[in-house]
């Protein structure tokens, strides 16, 4: 196995350890409490900021004038850390910061939230990992992002920092048909400005969904499972266990109809108490039906029922992600066949480093 890909991978599950003010992100869902590096031209999201990073062995060290990943103080590669978005220092028309509404992800993704709230919280069912509030808590982020900032955000990540995709998430919002309009909005907006829109939903019992975020201009959908081991997802994610597996196989098939092959995504988080096993078994379920699953080290989000949890050992994923990657590649799915999204941008995962 290359030493660069055991090496990014075992920064991703024991964390990095940078200088004093590094920038990077703390709060927030997805890639929280770590940084970005650009390593050879590609970005890793990395944990940085948490307690466990003490005691990795990884970290960042100038030697003569250049920035290094460092193993046990040995040089492994030249490495930069990503200081964001130069859109995200420019302002609304009403003067507050973009970066409040949208953020850069890897090297050319634009990404933001588009409700910071999900219908799981107040009920007490929201998923044990979730980390959705954080950033609105932490008073960085606004709770409903707009379609004219959204545009103007797109246009500038577009301009100032190459940005070519997107991804819109959002909490989880019912059959709230108010709130799904505002979401097709806002992705209309931002394919507007010519970026190619990855939209993330949870599976909606209603196919006319799917249609309605296509033909707003989205090109690619991400419908998460989170785990395919119904016992850890019952666990973590109450609500989606309640909505049963059936329900994401069916919705996965209508979105491939729709969008089709490896435009469809999951996402897996590995280090959630499932078996390396199960997770291979999920993502030939995933592969089989033309969705591409993509793998990612679980993080712990502060504020979340898992926020002293600590991300998968480096040497489950070594194992794992060749092997996906035999699935995947079998079932003719690539990263960079998709369009837009985390699957393209794949920073968040240490996969890109072994897909064949
Ligand atoms: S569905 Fe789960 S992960 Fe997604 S926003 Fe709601 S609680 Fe968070």
């Amino acid at each position: 196995m290359p030493r660069l890909a055991r090496t990014l991978v075992r920064a991703q599950s024991l964390g990095v350890r940078v200088p004093a003010g590094a920038p990077g992100r703390r709060g927030g869902a997805g890639p929280s409490e770590g940084v970005t590096l650009l390593v050879s031209g590609r970005a890793l999201c990395v944990p940085a900021f948490s307690g466990y990073v003490a005691q990795s062995p990884l970290s960042l060290e100038d030697l003569e004038g250049e920035t290094w990943l460092c193993d046990a103080g040995k040089p492994v590669a030249r490495a930069e850390v990503s200081c964001g978005g130069r859109f995200e220092t420019r302002t609304t028309g009403t003067g507050e910061r973009l970066s409040r509404h949208a953020l850069l992800h890897g090297t050319d993704c634009l990404a933001t939230t588009v409700f910071q709230t999900c219908v799981h919280w107040p009920r007490g069912s929201q998923c044990a990992f979730c980390g959705i509030r954080a950033s609105l808590d932490a008073g960085t982020a606004v709770e409903q992002k707009s379609p004219p900032v959204l545009a103007r955000a797109a246009a500038l990540a577009r301009d100032l920092d190459g940005a070519t995709h997107a991804v819109l998430t959002t909490g989880g919002f019912g059959r709230d048909v108010r709130k799904l309009a505002i979401l097709c909005a806002c992705v209309e907006a931002v394919a507007g400005e010519g970026l190619a829109v990855h939209v993330q939903v949870e599976p909606p019992e209603d196919p006319g969904v799917l249609e309605m975020l296509a033909s707003s201009g989205a090109r690619t959908i991400g419908l998460h499972l989170e785990s395919p081991d119904p016992d850890v997802l019952s666990r973590v994610a109450p609500a989606k266990a309640a909505m049963g597996k059936e329900a994401f196989l069916r919705a996965w098939r209508r979105a491939v109809d729709r969008f089709g092959e490896n435009q469809v995504s999951t996402f897996y988080l590995a280090g959630l108490g499932e078996t390396p096993d199960a997770l291979l078994d999920g993502v030939r379920m995933a592969a089989d039906l033309g969705v591409f699953p993509l793998v990612v080290p679980f993080r712990p989000v502060p504020g979340n029922q898992m926020a002293h949890s600590r991300p998968p050992s480096p040497e489950v994923l070594e194992d794992l992600y060749p092997k996906a990657g035999e699935i995947l590649s079998r079932a003719g799915l690539h990263s960079q066949r998709s369009l837009a999204g985390c699957v393209r941008c794949g920073a968040c995962s240490g996969y890109g480093w072994y897909e064949p």
